[in-house]
């Protein structure tokens, strides 16, 4: 055990769980045994030998979206969700993670993604062979986007149209997964293996546009920490969308859509600072500064489908979205559109959500531009 694995874990152990109220999983459960300070407690137990590796211990360092709300709030900073993952790891090379964890990570290997499919050939249908790898500056749209929310790669590219942005093509390599799920997982070789192919590939591509912010943190920085350092290549989407939009001239249409509330991705948290880019972007084009679909504390709300969550435990994942959108009555989100800048936050709140109003934030910039 490492020495800031260590000191995070005793500082947990001694809080007065001050983020308590701020975990998604916990407040979805309503366990003590859930919150940060329950999920860290019991990693120390495992550490000291006085609980034992099998489940359900084992099953906490799963109980995580890895929304990093504890993080933001924690006096200490301390990294709960990169702490549980550590044990994830140990867990899944000790057999003794959830058996939907193995299914789900042997699966992940027959097509290197989740989806058991040849995501090249579902991304390029419909985009002419130009687009595809004639550019130095590509699109990575990710695994989710091409399997649940297509519409999102064709809306991007009819924007960089308006614009006059020309650069950019979309990303034609065989393999359009980050490898996130498998890290999520505790495979960290599976991970490794992948990120290192990745990582030869994309060198080749000046430029990597990434449009999930759990993809762009994975590349950043979970590749950096496997020793795979592409860093300035990867430009976060809405970085450059702001860039584009800020140089180029564009007209309005006439009714666009101002009754909106905006649903941040947790995973901006991780590399994000200072003034959210959504919300920058929105005021930008629209003109207006967007209500922020919020938990506690102001914080963007966590979806619930992040950590493998989904997989792992399927009905806390769901009871998340239910209970933030009971919480969110005020805001009156069956008569407003939810504008979220993450596919498969929009995949997951579409599901689970009673309002059909959702939609993602290249697809709502494309509806407000001529
Ligand atoms: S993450 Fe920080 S606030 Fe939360 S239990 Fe640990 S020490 Fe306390
Ligand atoms: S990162 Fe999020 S889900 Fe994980 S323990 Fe912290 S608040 Fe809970």
């Amino acid at each position: 055990m490492s020495r800031n694995v260590h000191q995070a874990l005793e500082y947990c152990n001694m809080c007065p769980k001050l983020c308590r109220s701020l975990c998604p999983v916990s407040n979805a459960e309503d366990n003590e045994a859930t919150t940060p300070w329950g999920k860290m407690s019991a990693m120390a137990l495992l550490e000291k030998g006085e609980l034992s590796w099998v489940r359900p211990t084992t099953d906490l360092a799963y109980k995580c979206t890895q929304c990093r709300q504890c993080t933001e709030v924690c006096e200490h900073d301390i990294p709960v969700a990169e702490v549980l993952n550590r044990y994830r790891v140990q867990s899944f090379e000790r057999g003794s993670s959830p058996p939907s964890v193995y299914d789900y990570c042997k699966k992940f290997l027959k097509k290197n993604n989740p989806f058991e499919r040849d995501l090249l050939s579902d991304v390029s249908r419909g985009f002419s062979e130009d687009l595809l790898g004639k550019t130095r500056t590509v699109y990575f749209p990710g695994c989710s986007e091409i399997r649940w929310n297509k519409g999102v790669i064709h809306d991007l590219f009819s924007l960089f149209n308006k614009l006059g942005c020309k650069e950019a093509g979309l990303y034609p390599e065989p393999i359009q997964c980050c490898g996130y799920p498998l890290y999520a997982a505790g495979d960290l070789k599976g991970f490794r293996d992948l990120a290192e192919v990745n990582f030869h590939v994309m060198k080749n591509y000046q430029t990597i546009l990434v449009g999930s912010p759990t993809c762009y943190y994975t590349l950043k920085f979970l590749y950096e920490e496997q020793g795979f350092r592409l860093g300035s290549h990867f430009v976060p989407l809405l970085d450059f969308l702001k860039s584009q939009v800020e140089e180029h001239n564009y007209s309005l249409k006439k009714n666009f859509r101002t009754d909106i509330v905006l649903h941040e991705a947790c995973f901006h948290r991780s590399y994000e600072e200072g003034d959210s880019k959504a919300s920058e972007i929105i005021q930008l084009v629209a003109g207006l500064e967007p209500v922020i679909f919020s938990g506690h504390r102001g914080m963007s709300a966590c979806c619930g489908a992040g950590g493998l969550l989904p997989v792992t435990s399927p009905d806390t994942s769901r009871e998340v979205v239910f209970k933030q959108m009971r919480e969110s009555k005020p805001l009156d989100l069956q008569k407003k559109w939810l504008v979220t800048t993450s596919s498969a936050c929009a995949h997951h709140l579409k599901k689970y959500a009673t309002s059909e109003k959702i939609t993602h934030i290249v697809s709502y910039l494309n509806s407000c531009i001529e």
